[in-house]
Formats: structure tokens, sequence, C-alpha cells
């Protein structure tokens, strides 16, 4: 009986994915013919011409692109120039530029910080055991004596019923807690995303929690998996400086003091408190409750601060019947300046490949839409932001000063590192699920023979950190794909581990550095001519892409928006 139940049943199902496989087909069809392919278009985005622009944004006389520095004033001339000569008029009144205002804040660290523990006091040495700084614009910064607290994650979030804060009193207190949230070593799918980051694993998040709950200091537990990189991404950041945008009086303030410990360092303070590196593992489990670990720790810091103006590079092609809506392509076209030399005493933080590669793309775009026949009916605006590295700062400006009201904004299509030297079947689709951009995407790599493939790291929580992020805050559907793993020819554990030595070996290191031997950019231009085609037909449609329901942004967006259906 069971058998014959199954039998009907699998013929049922049969019939019903070849009914679904056929609709499919005669709509894929239909869409097909329906549209025309841009040729022009797809023709002008050009390898040789990709790599013409990495080799001049990436160069060592750019110094690194660091705002404020010389090295920008450099990278922003050339962006203007190649905006102009790719065909664009300026994006922003009669200017190529949109001002970002910031403050450059330089905090220095004193060299140890003192622990007075139950058993005795301890030292631990800044850099190696710990970094700290500050986001605050006061001359000096002191923890004297200043009480410590193990809060577990970190997190208050009502929809998943957990309050790491619950029951303890962290005012005036320096908290420490750990990266990441409790899904990520549970497991269990269903336990806040479980392996996929939510907001609340992310550092900044637990820097405005920890503000949010009174806390004087937050130090952030790190651990390379759950984090996404080694704890010397953080190392580099130390006594270096920091960009923030001018707060105003209205928004709420930061920590006194915030950092990173290595888990080697937390562990060491558990266990002066009496307790073991367990509290770990217990963090994530329900009902778990953070302590005070009766610990005093004494150190200090100097701050200089200085107010500075940065830029956003913004061109736009207008539309020809809908000029008032918009899609905007973001790319960074920042990197991390000059630091700490590396092994071979480089210093220079050339960024070739973050971000060189994809302000590339930027002038490719907008070449491939000023060289179409049939100009775009939608405006298509091209946004090169500042300050990426720095905590998405100039997207987040130019979100909260939209040049381009938000509301009018259809969709932004945001790039990160185009592929250098490989050219995969697949793209990996970052935050899958949030809207239906994620629909055109598909449909244009299944028109290519292309498919998406799920992020590789989905613990590394990559949707919110580029500058997309800044549009789906405001409610702006936003995509953001990356190259995939599938290297056509070598196969996807080739790709992977093309993938993960990058992120060992070169990621915010001074050996990302451009290499006319190998960097063929081949994979950048099928990457650039899939966004090119759904950019282009965004632009062509009247139709208003929606967030995916159980998005946490979709309800931004229909609050902002009347004609949202
Ligand atoms: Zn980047």
């Amino acid at each position: 009986m069971t058998s014959n139940i199954q039998k009907r049943d699998s013929l049922f199902r049969y019939l019903i994915s070849f009914m679904v496989v056929t609709l499919a087909l005669a709509q894929g069809c239909r869409n097909e013919s329906l549209r025309n392919i841009p040729e022009e278009g797809l023709a002008a985005i050009n390898a040789d011409s990709l790599r013409r622009h990495i080799s001049v944004l990436s160069a060592d006389s750019l110094f690194g692109r660091k705002p404020f520095t010389a090295g920008e004033g450099k990278t922003i001339r050339y962006l203007k120039q190649q905006f102009a000569a790719a065909g664009l008029e300026p994006g922003n009144g009669d200017s190529y530029l949109q001002e970002v205002p910031m403050v450059n804040i330089l905090a220095t660290a004193d060299p140890a910080m003192q622990v007075t523990a139950p058993g005795g006091e301890f030292t631990l040495r800044a850099y190696d055991d710990y970094i700290l700084w500050t986001d605050r614009t006061v001359a000096s910064i002191s923890l004297d004596k200043t009480e410590l607290v193990f809060a577990g994650y970190g997190i208050v979030a009502p929809e998943y019923n957990w309050d790491d804060y619950e029951g303890l009193d962290v005012r005036d207190k320096v908290v420490m807690v750990m990266i990441n949230d409790p899904g990520f070593r549970s497991g269990d799918p269903a336990f806040f995303k479980g392996e996929t980051m939510t907001y609340y694993g992310r550092w900044t998040y637990k820097f405005e929690e920890a503000a949010r709950q009174g806390a004087k200091g937050c130090l952030i537990i790190h651990n390379k998996k759950a984090a996404g990189y080694g704890f010397i991404v953080q190392q580099n950041k130390f006594n270096n400086t920091r960009l923030q945008l001018v707060r105003s009086e209205n928004e709420p303030e930061v920590c006194e003091a915030i950092g990173w410990v290595p888990e080697s360092t937390a562990c060491r303070l558990f266990t002066a408190a009496g307790y073991d590196s367990l509290l770990l593992e217990q963090a994530g489990k329900p009902g778990f409750r953070g302590m005070p670990l009766n610990l005093k720790l004494t150190t200090g810091m100097t701050v200089q601060s200085s107010y500075n103006k940065s830029y956003n590079v913004i061109g736009r092609i207008t539309g020809t019947r809908r000029p008032d809506e918009v899609i905007i392509y973001t790319a960074h076209w920042d990197h991390l300046g000059i630091g700490k030399p590396d092994e071979k005493g480089d210093s220079i933080y050339n960024g070739a490949f973050d971000n060189a590669t994809a302000t590339a793309g930027l002038i490719e775009l907008a070449r491939a839409f000023n060289s179409l026949g049939k100009k775009p009916e939608r405006t298509v605006v091209f946004l090169s932001v500042t300050a990426e590295e720095q905590g998405l700062l100039g997207s987040e400006y130019y979100a909260q000063n939209p040049v381009y009201p938000v509301e009018k904004t259809v969709a932004n299509i945001n790039m990160e590192c185009l592929s250098r030297n490989i050219v995969t079947k697949d793209r990996i689709l970052i935050g899958r699920g949030q809207s239906e951009l994620d629909d055109y995407l598909e449909e244009e790599l299944r028109r290519t023979g292309g498919y998406i493939s799920d992020e590789t790291h989905p613990e590394a929580g990559y949707f919110f950190r580029s500058d997309h992020f800044s549009f789906a805050k405001a409610g702006v559907p936003a995509l953001y794909a990356v190259s995939g793993v599938d290297v056509i020819g070598k196969g996807r554990e080739y790709g992977i581990r093309v993938q993960n030595e990058y992120r060992d070996k070169n990621y915010h290191r001074p050996s990302d550095e451009y290499d006319p031997e190998t960097w063929t950019m081949e994979g950048a231009v099928e990457e650039l001519k899939t966004l090119f085609m759904v950019g282009n037909r965004l632009a062509s449609e009247k139709k208003w892409v929606q967030w995916k329901p159980g998005s946490e942004f979709k309800a931004v967006r229909e609050a902002g928006r009347q004609d949202v259906k």
C-alpha cells in the first residue's frame, strides 16, 4: 500500500515538474523574444580598458587611496575625468562631486592595560593582546579600574526572544561580548539564521548596543571563523586614523572606548575571574546569563580630531522617459592608504582588487550605457563612494543626504572586487532572498548559461559589509553579487581555494596589488555584462522592484513610497 501511494505520488510529482518546466521554458522564450539584447552596450565592456584603469587606480602614486590624503585628490581627479570621457553628465547639479564632511580621529592608546584581578594584577600588551580606540572627539579617554562585565553575544533581539543584557548592570563599565550571533555555533538553521550572520552578529551592532546600554567601553572577542577574517585585520587599524561622519547633536552617543581582544586574551580574563573558555560555548545557549567578572581595567589613550571633507564621485545618464526614476550603480573608490609594513617592508595598501577593480568596472558600465543606441528610459547614476573601508561612510552619507530621492530610487546595484584571473559559471549572491532583484540576476545568468551559488561564508555577514547595505537600510532594493567559485575548466574546489587564498594572504594587506601578468579581467567582463543587463532592464521598464516578504527592509520601503502595491 505504501509503495502504491509512493508510485502514484512520484508520477504526480513527475507530471507537476514536467508542467513547471514547460511553463518556465515558455515564459523564458517569451521574455527572450520581447527583450532585444543591447549588443553595442555589451561590446563596450572591455578587459583592456579595465586593466588600464586598475593599473592607474592601484599605483603606488595614489598611496592606497585613503580619504583626506594626496591619494584622494588624484583618485577623484581621475574618476571625474573618466566619467566625463565616458559621456556621463555631472550627477550632482553641475558637479561630479558630493561633499562628505567627516572627522578624522587619531586615538593613540597606552602601550599596556593593567588588569586588577582577585588573585593579583597583570598586564595586557596593546596590539598583541587587545586593540582599543575611540570614536569620540575628546582630548583623552581613560579607564581607571573600570569594571569588566561579560555579556555573551551582546545582543538584544526581541524577535528571537534573546536579551544578553537582561539583569546586567553595565552602566559606566566595560562590556566584553562575542562576535557573530548564537546561531553561528548552534548547527540549527532555525536558530537566529543558523550559519548566516544576522545584523546582530556584526561588530558595528555590538558597539551600538553597548552604547545604548550605557556602557563606558566595549571589547569584542575575536574568532577567525565567526568574524570571517583574522585578528590581523583589526590589528592593522590599531593606532591608525579613523574616519567618522560628523555626528549631529541628536544622534545617540557612542561608547568612550571600543576595541577587540583575541580569544586567547578573553580566556586569560575568564581564568583570572575563576571561569574558563566554556563560557564561550555556554553563551550561545538559551537562558545563558552574563556576569560581572570582578576584574578592573586601567589604561588610557590620547585623541586628536580634525575635520575635513571627502568626496563621493557621481555622474549620470538622464533617462529619456522617466528621468526622475533612478537606478544607482555603486563601487567604493577608497582603500586603506599607508599603514603597517608587511613582511616585505611594503606599507602601501594598494587595494587593487578591493576596490580598484569595481571602480574601473563603474567606468566601463558608464561607457556601456552611453554607447546604447536606445538610451535608458530611467536615469542611470554612477556613484563611486568614499570611506567604505572606514565603515560604509560615503554611502551612508549619500543615503542620509540623497541627491536623488530614495523613494524615487528604483534599485541599487553594488560592486566590489571583480574577478581578477578566473572566469566562473556561477555568481555568489550576497543576502539571497531579500528582493526581486535576485530573480533579475537569476534570469540573466540563466540566459547566458550561468547560475547563482550560495555564499561560501554566510557566517561573515557580507550583506552588512558593503555599500548596498546603506541603500537597503534606507529601503532601496539592493543587489550585491560577487564572482563565483565554479571556475570554467577547473571546478568549484579550485575556485574556493583561490578565494580563500586571497582572503588569507592579500585581503586588506599591502600585497593586494595589480599583476599585469595574471590579471586577465575576463571574469570581470562577464560579471559587468550581467550587471549591465540587469540595470538596463530596470532602466527600461516601468515596474518597481520590491523587497520579498520577510525582508527586514520591506517595511522601510513601504513607509516611504505611496505607489507600492
Ligand atoms: Zn572593499
